[in-house]
């Protein structure tokens, strides 16, 4: 974060009781607008250099100076947004945090969700062994680069290539690989699922996707935060939610060397008919379904025979 202004914790003070007063009348819901006030201070704890438990006890009200990347009027409006447009905080921020790092975020791309942090712990724990000859992994619809540069920073002797359909997707995940120092580590394609790595076929020791998968149906049910924010190219599956996730299941075989891993992120209810496309394809063995930190079975893990 870097701050360009600085503010009296008075004035900080007030703004957040105005902004607080704000989301009351507009909500008209208390338990709510108690909700929104937690993103208000995660907002706040974002842009300023104040924690929250000083915002929860008050004490930087005394603070003659704080530090804040935008002025106060900047703040204002993006919290209207927030609060009559439902633009969801990192959109806001243009950024957000995901495992160790911060990625650029913009509504061109989903924003990377907590679940799929696992992802990397998966493809991390899929090899115990140490192998330090030079592997090749693919990322599916990268978007803002999340999965690859995680990949990146996880095997530091891996080229990773990154795919996505999207040219604003991939301008933002190329952005972040600058940011992260990784451009020399990951390579952009932009095409469908594994179609520009066609000079990788029987060479990935690893295929990761967190690929759209929601219902087409359910997409415009979903909150308005994703439904009306969110890239639906990233979220949209088809009429099962199944469509990529097919795509990659019988394309997968071809790319992977024998042992490669396929991992894939998967909706809940989704690993009983995902994991039939795997045995129907009799390409794949010690095929597993990981649930995730809320006991969601989210991922889907097969090796190449
Ligand atoms: N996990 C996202 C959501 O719940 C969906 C991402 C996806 O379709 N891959 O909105």
């Amino acid at each position: 974060m870097e701050y360009s202004d600085c503010v009296s914790g008075e004035d900080l003070w007030h703004w957040r009781q105005a902004a607080c007063q704000d989301t009351f009348d507009y909500l008209c819901n208390m338990q709510f607008a108690k909700e929104y006030i937690r993103e208000l201070d995660w907002l706040l704890t974002a842009v300023a250099a104040v924690d929250r438990l000083a915002l929860k006890l008050e004490t930087y009200r005394n603070c003659p100076a704080i530090a804040i990347e935008r002025p106060l009027p900047d703040l204002s409006i993006l919290w209207q947004r927030r609060l009559t447009e439902q633009v969801p905080v990192q959109y806001l921020l243009g950024r957000t945090d995901w495992r160790d790092f911060t990625l650029t975020v913009a509504p061109g791309v989903l924003i990377p969700r907590p679940e799929t942090e696992l992802l990397i712990d998966l493809a991390v724990a899929a090899f115990p062994e140490a192998d330090p000859t030079p592997a090749h992994w693919a990322d599916l619809g990268t978007g803002s680069g999340a999965i690859s540069l995680a990949l990146a920073k996880s095997f530091p002797n891996a080229s990773i290539h990154a795919v996505d359909t999207s040219s604003t997707a991939l301008s933002i995940a190329k952005h972040n690989a600058t940011q992260l120092g990784l451009t020399e580590q990951v390579q952009f394609y932009e095409g469908d699922w594994l179609d520009p790595l066609i000079h990788l076929k029987g060479k990935l020791k690893g295929i990761i996707s967190n690929p759209p998968y929601i219902p087409s149906a359910i997409v415009p049910t979903l909150q308005p935060e994703v439904a009306h924010h969110e890239p639906h190219l990233a979220l949209d599956g088809g009429t099962d939610g199944l469509d990529a996730i097919r795509t990659i299941v019988l394309q997968a075989p071809e790319f992977l060397h024998s042992g490669g891993v396929l991992l894939l992120e998967i909706m809940m209810g989704q690993s009983e008919a995902v994991s039939a496309l795997l045995e129907q394809s009799s390409c794949y063995r010690n095929i597993q379904i990981h649930p995730d930190l809320a006991g969601i079975q989210r991922f889907v893990q097969a090796h190449r025979i």
